[in-house]
């Protein structure tokens, strides 16, 4: 509706490139084109609002038309003289459309009035305002605009988390409610699981951004999740469907088991046909039916199990995994005080994920797993013979892990009771059983399911976004390190597969419905632990003498790696020797062979065992005596676990090599700092423990800071040059924004984020601020230090928030290694040995076979001088000289790095961009 008698809007171009431009932002805002371009001396486009309104606009293109000043960006736009207003209604609709137009806007909203002004492409300042025309004042015309009612796409979406809860789900639903209110949707949350949808009322909330203050530490789910019977009912769906129908909800999103993604989906498909029953007993009405005639649903993982086809990993899994290995640490040092055994139940009734991981992780003498149980028809005796060996070779503790549904080959269940009475009575041990149960679900998740939710809600909102009718409904998953999209129903299909295939006793198929790296650890697993009687030996011609090197600072996982080394090696026939202090103690002639019983318990002791420091051969030790010890020692491989120093020290051994013909033996670097900067891998071994560590300190932090109401928090963290623990802490803890070496810090930015506090703060309930909390990496500025900012901030906080600042520093390394690090350090330790093997048999060959003289010739072959990387689920081994052409070694790291994408979600998720100062 047109007010103060104007029939038309007349806006002038003067070139062609502002006329096509305001036409596409004018359409993107809801306006319809009436008219063809007309070719006359001029072109004009005649644009309406909607059929039944008389808001119309004449975009006329003249080559003589005046071009419109410009007003200055940093000048306040409300200031200015003219300004079309526009009435608008839906606020967030409106700002969510002019980000997508990205639009230059000035929010000059206060006290509940509504005053956004933005540029058009042709210079015009409009004002939007949800005030009346009547009282508009300023203005040289008014309008009365529903912009977001006739084109806003504000969708409303529903988040809820059902099945057995599972750490990180308060994470997810904290992503889809931030995330989806940038967006400009309404979020709304539904408590109780499929309970809330079939009983609607209270229990389907609206979600505001303060909604979800605090939930990334907070385990289980706040929103709450049942059993619900009624759902499984065509009545509890039909009442489910009026509830969402009522309330404008025309997309869900559920976390949770497959039980809960098979009912989404079911959901869906019955949608047309509840729709339809709904509306002819009318319990909705015409316009209802016909607005609300598709349901989307988007499906995340929530299980702690790690149960679910399509996904390496589920939400919950990992967190599970910390609580199992905590409780594993702990009961293996009574059973080492009593040298007692203990027979440890987990969770998992198909999936014996749980199970492996954790007797990866904690060493255990031996698993039992759904999907692979023990081939022999006497496993007993042959469980028994490994924990015997075990036992002979010293150990004085026996821990056995079982899946709550692990089975023997015929299918029948092995239990806990069972174990332990053989344990008893074959081998006289003092065995207690110890169920593990809900502890496996309970706590604070671990820093990697916080990234996992959060980087998967956010994927969720996007897909109902791009979601058509016809798009299948989606299960968020990760694949190789990425976030993915899989049709829901093929993968709980293929779930479903893996019970069927035990259940006909295929478990060749079960094991193949896994991801790859499953069966991988599990072969792992038994080349390690189970199968050290001999019967991995190679012959004697081709054992080689490898030594072990720590190099750079501790990192959790370091000792991990050196016991799957060394036990792999013995299980070879190799000799592993392990080298003392680094390449200090290399060059002294430090060494020592290690047997099976040197590393026991190693698998969760943090730090180094065998002493580390940075000392570069070649920079700083005489390669000549490196070299020389080498040779004396006879020394056939070197694996190096270390950080950029090692690295450094791999580049100098390969230059020598055309030297001392010593160092042409194949020499690999398994990546071992905190920092995550080793070229060629994705993670490095310490990095998940550091993220851990930094991630409970924080959380501390942000409940001193919130408990004080108005305190930022600067803290700094390590990383040298590379951004990464900053980046990947800060979007776990919910940081306020990061500085890291990647980007500039100037004064323009820290008034930026000046700004941002104080917006938050603004926000604020008076009697509920909000402690926050700002990452900086150590190395980011040398003016710029944590005291500087934080005292800038002090002082331009005046009376709204107060800064204090905390520095990390060394509890960043950990103290235990966490199951990831534990994992990662075996699967790479054992792929080391493969390596050496390889790039040794290749030299055996071409030396016809004959039995190789010490050292093993490997001239001009730089490919046998790698680093072990992660590339997504594969493990790796890029060349030094490749890697080299990929490394800032300026700055100490890879030029480029996966994680750098994980960065806008920071600020995003704190607002940045929302609130406006
Ligand atoms: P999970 O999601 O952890 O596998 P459940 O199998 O117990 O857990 O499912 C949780 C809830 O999901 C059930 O209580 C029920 O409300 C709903 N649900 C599960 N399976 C179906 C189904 N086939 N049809 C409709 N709803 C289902």
């Amino acid at each position: 509706m047109l007010s103060q008698g104007l029939s038309h809007i007349i806006f002038n171009a003067s070139n062609s490139e502002d006329f096509e431009r305001a036409i596409q932002f004018y359409t993107g805002l809801g306006f319809k084109n009436l008219s063809e371009k007309e070719q006359t001396d001029e072109t004009v486009v005649w644009l309406k609002l909607c059929s039944d309104s008389n808001v119309v606009i004449k975009l006329v293109f003249s080559t003589s038309a005046f071009p419109q000043r410009k007003p200055a960006n940093d000048v306040d736009w409300s200031l200015e003289e003219a300004a079309i207003a526009f009435s608008i209604t839906d606020v967030e609709a409106v700002k969510f459309k002019l980000d997508e137009l990205v639009a230059s806007f000035q929010d000059h909203s206060k006290d509940g009035l509504t005053q956004i002004y933005v540029l058009d492409p042709l210079n015009n300042l409009i004002l939007l305002t949800n005030k009346a025309p009547s009282v508009l004042k300023t203005t040289s015309a008014a309008a009365a605009v529903e912009v977001a009612a006739s084109n806003g796409k504000r969708q409303k979406i529903a988040v809820l988390t059902s099945g057995g809860d599972a750490p990180g789900m308060n994470a997810v639903v904290r992503a889809v409610v931030r995330y989806g209110i940038t967006k400009g949707c309404d979020i709304f949350a539904v408590y109780e699981g499929y309970q809330g949808l079939v009983d609607g009322g209270s229990l389907l909330r609206k979600m505001d951004w303060k909604s979800v203050r605090g939930w990334l530490s907070v385990g289980g789910t706040s929103i709450g999740t049942a059993r619900c019977m009624p759902f499984k009912t065509r009545e509890g769906r039909l009442k489910a469907a009026e509830n969402l129908v009522v309330n404008g909800i025309d997309a869900l999103i559920v976390c949770g088991g497959d039980g809960s993604l098979t009912g989404a989906d079911l959901f869906r498909g019955e949608w047309a046909g509840l729709i339809e029953e709904l509306e002819s007993t009318d319990r909705i009405t015409k316009e209802q039916a016909e607005k609300y005639n598709v349901l989307t649903i988007v499906g995340l993982v929530g299980s702690i199990d790690n149960d679910m086809s399509s996904t390496d990993i589920t939400i919950g899994a990992v967190t599970s995994l910390h609580r199992i290995c905590e409780a594993v640490d702990a009961v293996s040092t009574t059973a080492l005080s009593h040298s007692r055994a203990f027979v440890i139940e987990v969770m998992g009734r198909h999936c014996g994920w749980l199970a492996l991981m954790a007797g990866i992780a904690t060493g255990a003498d031996f698993v039992f797993i759904p999907e692979k149980p023990p081939q022999q028809n006497d496993w007993e005796s042959f469980m028994c013979s490994v924990v015997e060996r075990h036992r002979h070779l010293g150990k004085r503790k026996t821990v056995v892990i079982v899946a709550e549904g692990a089975i023997d080959k015929n299918l029948n269940p092995i239990k806990a009771e069972y174990l332990k009475d053989i344990l008893t009575n074959r081998l006289g041990l003092d065995t207690r059983v110890t169920i593990l149960g809900h502890t496996q679900r309970g706590g604070s998740p671990a820093f990697f399911d916080r990234l996992l939710a959060t980087t998967q809600g956010i994927e969720a909102v996007n897909a109902v976004l791009e979601a058509t009718k016809d798009t299948p409904t989606p299960m968020i998953g990760m694949t190789d390190n990425k976030i993915t999209r899989f049709p829901l129903m093929k993968a709980v299909k293929l779930t479903h597969e893996v019970a069927e295939a035990i259940s006909v006793k295929n478990f060749g198929r079960a094991m193949e419905l896994r991801d790859p790296q499953f069966a991988e650890e599990f072969e792992a697993y038994n080349a390690t632990t189970i199968m050290d009687d001999n019967s991995l030996c190679l012959p004697a011609h081709e054992r080689l003498r490898i030594a072990i090197i720590h190099t750079g600072a501790p990192a959790g996982g370091m000792n991990a790696a050196t016991r799957t080394a060394v036990r792999y090696c013995l299980n070879r026939g190799h000799t592993p020797i392990a080298v003392n202090n680094g390449f200090v103690g290399l060059a002294r002639g430090s060494m020592n062979e290690m047997s099976w019983m040197s590393v026991d318990g190693w698998t969760a002791l943090g730090g180094s065992e065998l002493g580390t420091n940075r000392a570069v051969p070649g920079e700083d030790i005489d390669m000549g005596m490196v070299a020389y010890q080498l040779q004396k020692n006879r020394i056939q491989a070197i694996m190096v676990i270390g950080g950029f120093e090692a690295f450094v020290a791999l580049r100098k051994l390969e230059e020598a090599r055309g030297q001392y013909p010593s160092l042409r033996i194949p020499i690999a670097l398994i990546p071992a700092t905190i920092s995550n900067n080793v070229p060629g891998t994705d993670y490095s071994l310490g990095s998940d423990t550091s993220l851990n560590a930094i991630v409970t300190s924080c959380d501390a932090i942000v409940q001193s800071a919130s408990s004080s109401r108005r305190r930022v928090f600067v803290v700094e963290v390590m990383g040298g040059r590379s951004g990464y623990l900053a980046v990947e802490a800060g979007l776990a803890v919910g940081a306020n924004t990061v500085y890291i070496p990647e980007e500039t810090i100037n004064l323009a930015r820290l008034q930026a984020d000046v700004n941002h506090l104080k917006a938050m703060y603004t926000d604020d309930d008076p009697d509920k601020s909000e402690g926050r909390i700002i990452l900086r990496t150590e190395d980011v500025s040398k003016t710029y230090t944590t005291e500087v900012i934080s005292d800038i901030l002090k002082e331009e906080g005046t009376e709204m928030f107060d800064s204090r600042t905390a520095v990390l520093g060394h509890t960043q390394q950990g103290i235990t290694p966490s199951p990831l690090d534990r994992i990662r350090a075996t699967r790479l330790s054992k792929h080391c040995i493969e390596f050496f093997e390889q790039h040794t048999s290749e030299a055996l060959n071409s030396a016809n076979g004959r039995r190789a003289v010490v050292p093993i010739e490997l001239t001009n072959c730089s490919e046998s001088v790698a680093v072990a990387g992660i590339n997504g689920s594969a493990v790796i081994f890029p060349s030094i000289t490749e890697l080299l052409k990929i490394t800032d070694m300026k700055n100490r790291k890879p030029r480029t790095a996966w994680w750098t994408e994980h960065r806008p979600i920071i600020d995003l998720l704190a607002g940045r961009g929302f609130f406006k100062a």
